[in-house]
């Protein structure tokens, strides 16, 4: 670790420029304003610092803002999927639903802007095209697609992980003449569908939910499925007053209870027991119990369901049999049944009525595995032996995720060095959170951090607490520039990659490796100790004056 030198100038130097003028040193710019940004403006606002956000969107939410499909929901309890910052917060507002619809996340999002203060320092339709980081001031110049710049020591990415839309390339897609929509993209106006021969290509979480709350109102709906995938019921229903009365008296404990859980998602006992360790008619009735209460729990019946193949495939095997049980065709119940990779390895969906829908007359499957997309025409989507006239063709496919979003921020270090080629075979970061060669840049819920494996809310806080932690303690000695060590970040990328291979996580053909993205390199890209886990490291870290870092004045 390096001492300050003699020409350093501290961080909160007040005889630094105004930052309300334009071209003036701002602390942190931070990119991005979902619930990971905002998080981040308060809390480094908290330290005093000078911060603006820089959203591409035209309004705040991040990932809810922009995913505004007929049928988006939450599939966290809304209790727990939000802020734990603030008590007031968790008292104050009130969730009309067990899983908040993308509206009400919206609300949420708009409501803690406002309430703490934030918007004001949100500068809105400012898309982030370059980073460029200059040594010899030991700042990042940030270029916005509109041309706005600004100049920040410190670049806080708060990208999500799931922001770089994924639309595949099908020959002829510019001639179809119907309406082509991304859910992702989707229209802040209603977009009519009732009466329309729709398509929707993907049945992933997102496609799930699209074609269940699609199919009651167009005229007829094509599933187009490559990958069938595993999905449980929410049983998603209007909050239950007192419920969220009982909830919110012991709000504190019960927080923390789901934070000692694998994914800060259940404050529920913990599980002790081997799925290989009870007989059939006991698996199947605590399965059974589990589908019954909704959620994530079948996954979470058992201690060895992410770890033992065998295991793993009790739990898948009682999912196709539900399958088999709702579908009352049994050809496209088989179709729809996820074979070849272990339950939960591909981000498990949450539904509420997705198997039924294919009961539904005007709704057919058609298995693109088999029968592949060739091209659109102007009136019809072809397969390679069939043609299905659409008047809208709706792109459920996915993002290019994890390592997308920082990747296509055009950020250059320093001497000009490009992050794509350091990155070729797989991101590269100390926790997550910051990469060598790269100072004053820090990713919240970067790749290899725990990110989207836990809760989202409970991962964001700890990310920008543990950033807002390390500034701080930088500045009170006078530290103006953090940077990883290649050490460091060397053993951090071994040990995520040793801790996936204890898992199954790794065999699924997911976004979690990179698998749905061609050319992209196979390599989990998230940390999969558990929320506990990372915390405890984490805090580690801290304690022994953030080692693995590297310090020294501007
Ligand atoms: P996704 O899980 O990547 O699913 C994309 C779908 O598109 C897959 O079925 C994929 O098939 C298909 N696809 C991609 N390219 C294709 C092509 N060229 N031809 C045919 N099919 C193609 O994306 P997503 O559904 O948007 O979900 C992404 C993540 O967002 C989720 O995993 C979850 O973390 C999050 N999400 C959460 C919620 C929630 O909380 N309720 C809701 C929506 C999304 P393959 O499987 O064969 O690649």
């Amino acid at each position: 670790m390096t001492s300050p030198s003699a020409e350093s100038r501290p961080v909160d130097d007040p005889a630094r420029e105004d930052p309300d003028q334009d071209g003036a040193l701002l602390d942190a710019v931070v990119v991005g304003a979902g619930f990971a940004g905002i998080y981040a403006l308060h809390r480094l606002r908290r330290l005093g610092m000078r911060v603006e956000v820089l959203e591409a969107g035209d309004g705040v939410g991040g990932t809810w803002h922009w995913n505004r499909y007929p049928g988006a929901r939450v599939d966290v309890e809304s209790l727990l999927y939000s802020y734990s910052f603030s008590p007031e917060l968790q008292q104050e507002w009130r969730w009309l639903h067990r899983y908040a619809p993308q509206a009400e996340l919206q609300q949420y999002a708009d409501h803690v802007v406002d309430r703490f203060g934030l918007r004001e320092h949100i500068t809105l339709n400012a898309r982030v095209v370059a980073a460029n980081y200059d040594a010899g001031e030991n700042t990042w110049t940030v270029t916005t697609e509109g041309g706005l710049t600004r100049r920040a020591r410190y670049l806080v990415a708060a990208l999500g992980s799931l922001s770089i839309v994924n639309t595949p390339s099908i020959p002829g897609l510019d001639d179809f003449d119907g309406l082509t929509l991304h859910t992702s993209q989707w229209p802040e106006e209603p977009v009519a569908l009732r009466g329309k021969r729709v398509g929707v290509i993907g049945t992933g979480s997102t496609g799930i939910q699209l074609i269940t709350a699609i199919a009651p109102e167009v005229e007829h709906l094509h599933v187009f499925q490559r990958t069938p995938n595993f999905s449980l019921p929410i049983t998603n229903a209007p909050m239950d007053p007192e419920y969220e009365r009982g909830f919110k008296q012991d709000y504190g404990d019960r927080v923390e209870a789901a934070r000692q859980s694998s994914g800060g998602l259940s404050a529920g006992a913990p599980v002790i027991r081997s799925a290989l360790d009870v007989s059939e008619s006991e698996r199947q009735r605590i399965y059974e119990e589990a589908w019954q209460a909704g959620g994530a729990g079948v996954l979470r019946a058992f201690t060895d369901l992410m770890t033992n193949r065998e295991a793993n495939e009790t739990a898948a095997e009682f999912v196709r049999s539900k399958i088999r049980e709702i579908v009352r065709d049994p050809d496209v119940a088989e179709r729809l049944s996820p074979r070849g990779y272990p339950i939960g390895t591909k981000r498990i969906c949450m539904d509420t009525g997705y198997f039924e829908t294919f009961n539904r007359p005007n709704v057919t499957l058609v298995d693109v595995r088999s029968d592949s997309i060739v091209k659109m025409t102007e009136s019809s989507l072809e397969t390679a032996s069939d043609s299905y006239p659409l008047d809208v063709v709706i792109f459920a496919t996915g993002f290019d995720a994890v390592t997308g979003p920082i990747l296509n921020m055009g950020v250059t270090g320093p001497g000009g060095t490009e992050l794509p080629p350091r990155w070729e075979n797989g991101p590269r970061t100390f926790l997550g959170l910051a990469t060598s060669g790269f100072p004053n840049l820090f990713m919240v819920g970067g790749p290899l951090s725990l990110g989207v494996l836990a809760n989202g809310f409970f991962a964001i806080e700890q990310h920008v607490d543990f950033l807002a932690n390390l500034l701080e303690w930088a500045r009170e000695r006078g530290y103006g520039r953090i940077e990883a060590t290649p050490e460091a970040e060397d053993g951090w990328v071994r040990h995520v990659a040793e801790l996936a291979h204890r898992t199954l996580y790794p065999e699924g053909p997911s976004w979690y490796v990179g698998a749905n993205i061609e050319g992209k390199p196979r390599v989990f890209m998230l940390y999969s100790g558990g929320f506990a886990n990372f915390r405890r490291e984490c805090e580690e870290i801290a304690r022994s004056d953030y080692e693995g870092f590297v310090f020294s004045s501007s």
